[in-house]
């Protein structure tokens, strides 16, 4: 299996550190609004790239971080007028609920950075002892990056440009740096803010260590994969190698993959999509047009490293590729239920010798798609295989097919659609019918004074995707 590796610039050979295991760490979001598909493209990308390993045999640890103390989570805490917490915390429970839409596996482990802060003060303690930080008159503590001497190595930038360029950018509050191009490991609180007591001062954790601290916590000091967005590369990643090889005098990860962005066409201009530039929309919001396996099956129509721009016209093609792969899914189990009645009377079927032949051609096309992921787990192609095995189902099946041979296709391409998180059942969609009947008994509940039975009405139906509204004209629905 080949794996782009942003640190060599190359592709090699997947060697993990324990065989038959892959530690894999992936930064997620900072949770303080809902999160949009931008984000959700690092989600669905590495997601993949876990369960092909899973499905190789290897046993996954997966450990993927909200960032829960933030500047911008303390900014939102502030205008809502509400403690920080509230605030992760509700975006956090948001953004889970994207990630099941989406069928992103939550991961072995969710860390947040604010649970953790103990191993935060050791790591910080550890680096400064060893003369890779120091701490301010402030209390402000920086790491000290003419210290490592490999600074710099997975952007590929030089320490010496970076310390020049860094000296034309003037920041006021940073006057306690030694050297411009020293970051925060941890700041001193301001007022209102959340802080934590340490041995600087009391304040907060710089966002870098909290990624370097949760990947030794939950993974080991040397881990197979670090993963996230190509912004991430500098400087966030380029200072977790820092914090942690400094700290632990090992190699931290084997290799390091980002994906491309997610761009937005406005008016001509081409841009990622961003909160900053306001050019987004949230996954909540594509989920209220589209179930969300469309645009799973959008992100994996292009290569994780090109960068994709996002389109109405492009999403309506994802559903309609994915509708064809959901038709031939639907054939295969109807076609098995009538040979499942035809066995019952005339008893077991054998495949016929023509069907023998397909079921090696559907082999073969099994091998190209694990031949695409194992090349950098190129899902465009892999997708590619996976239309050519739903044309071969479709010419081939019919109500006279074999039951062992309908059971064979119908696993295996169950089998290659869950590699890329894709379920061939299509969702049962509500009734209008069944949604006003659970409508009426909660107005009727809510009459006789069952709130407790009118409440359980109106959550079975949010589980349904309807949310209801009162109204002066009375209750209204709309599904989400
Ligand atoms: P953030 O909450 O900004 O730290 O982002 C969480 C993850 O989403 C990081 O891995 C980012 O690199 C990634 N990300 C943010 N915007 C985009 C985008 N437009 N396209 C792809 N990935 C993105
Ligand atoms: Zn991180």
């Amino acid at each position: 299996m080949k794996i782009f590796n942003t640190l060599t610039r190359r592709k090699e050979e997947f060697i993990p550190l324990e065989p038959g295991k892959v530690k894999m760490y992936v930064c997620g979001p900072t949770v303080y609004n809902f999160i949009h598909i931008g984000n959700a493209r690092p989600m669905i990308v590495f997601d993949t790239v876990r369960r092909y390993f899973e499905y190789k045999g290897y046993e996954v640890n997966y450990v993927s971080n909200f960032t829960d103390v933030d500047d911008k989570i303390i900014k939102k805490a502030m205008e809502e007028g509400v403690e920080s917490e509230v605030i992760s915390r509700r975006y956090i429970e948001e953004c889970k609920k994207d990630m099941a839409g989406m069928n992103v596996k939550p991961a072995t482990v969710h860390p947040q950075a604010t649970q953790e802060i103990e191993g935060m003060r050791e790591m910080i303690q550890t680096l400064i002892d060893k003369g890779h930080a120091y701490a301010a008159a402030d209390g402000t503590v920086y790491f000290r990056t003419g210290s490592f001497e490999n600074y710099g190595k997975l952007s590929h930038k030089n320490l010496d440009e970076l310390q020049s360029g860094f000296r034309e950018i003037k920041v006021t509050g940073e006057e306690g740096k030694e050297d411009p191009s020293d970051f925060v490991l941890w700041k001193p609180k301001k007022e209102g803010e959340p802080y934590w007591d340490s041995a600087w001062c009391q304040g907060r954790p710089g966002w870098h260590i909290e990624c370097s601290v949760m990947a030794k916590k939950y993974l080991g000091e040397q881990i197979d994969i670090h993963a996230g967005g190509e912004d991430l590369i500098f400087p966030h990643h380029e200072n977790e190698i820092a914090q942690s090889e400094a700290a632990n005098d090992k190699p931290f990860a084997t290799y390091w993959m980002h994906n491309a962005f997610l761009n937005i066409d406005t008016n001509g201009h081409v841009q990622k999509m961003s909160k900053s530039l306001g050019n987004f929309f949230t996954v909540r919001e594509i989920s209220e047009r589209y179930d969300l396996q469309v645009l799973r099956f959008f992100m994996l129509s292009a290569h994780y490293r090109s960068p994709l721009n996002f389109s109405a016209d492009l999403m309506e093609a994802s559903k309609n590729g994915l509708d064809r792969i959901l038709t031939a899914a639907e054939r295969l189990r109807d076609a098995g239920n009538i040979a499942i009645q035809r066995e019952s009377v005339d008893g077991e079927e054998a495949m016929l010798p023509k069907e023998q032949l397909h079921e090696k051609a559907a082999w073969e096309l099994a091998s190209k798609f694990e031949k695409a992921m194992e090349d950098d787990f190129n899902t465009a192609d892999a997708i590619a295989a996976v239309f050519e095995l739903v044309k071969l189902s479709n010419s081939t099946v019919s109500d006279d097919s074999s039951k062992a041979y309908i059971d064979f296709m119908k696993k295996l391409l169950e089998k290659l659609c869950d590699v890329l998180g894709i379920f061939t059942e299509r969702k049962a969609e509500a009734l209008d019918e069944e949604i006003e009947a659970m409508i009426a008994a909660r107005q009727q509940a809510r009459k006789a004074k069952n709130f407790a039975l009118a409440d359980e009405i109106r959550g079975k139906l949010l589980e349904m995707g309807i949310v209801l509204e009162d109204t002066r004209e009375g209750v209204k629905w709309k599904r989400v």
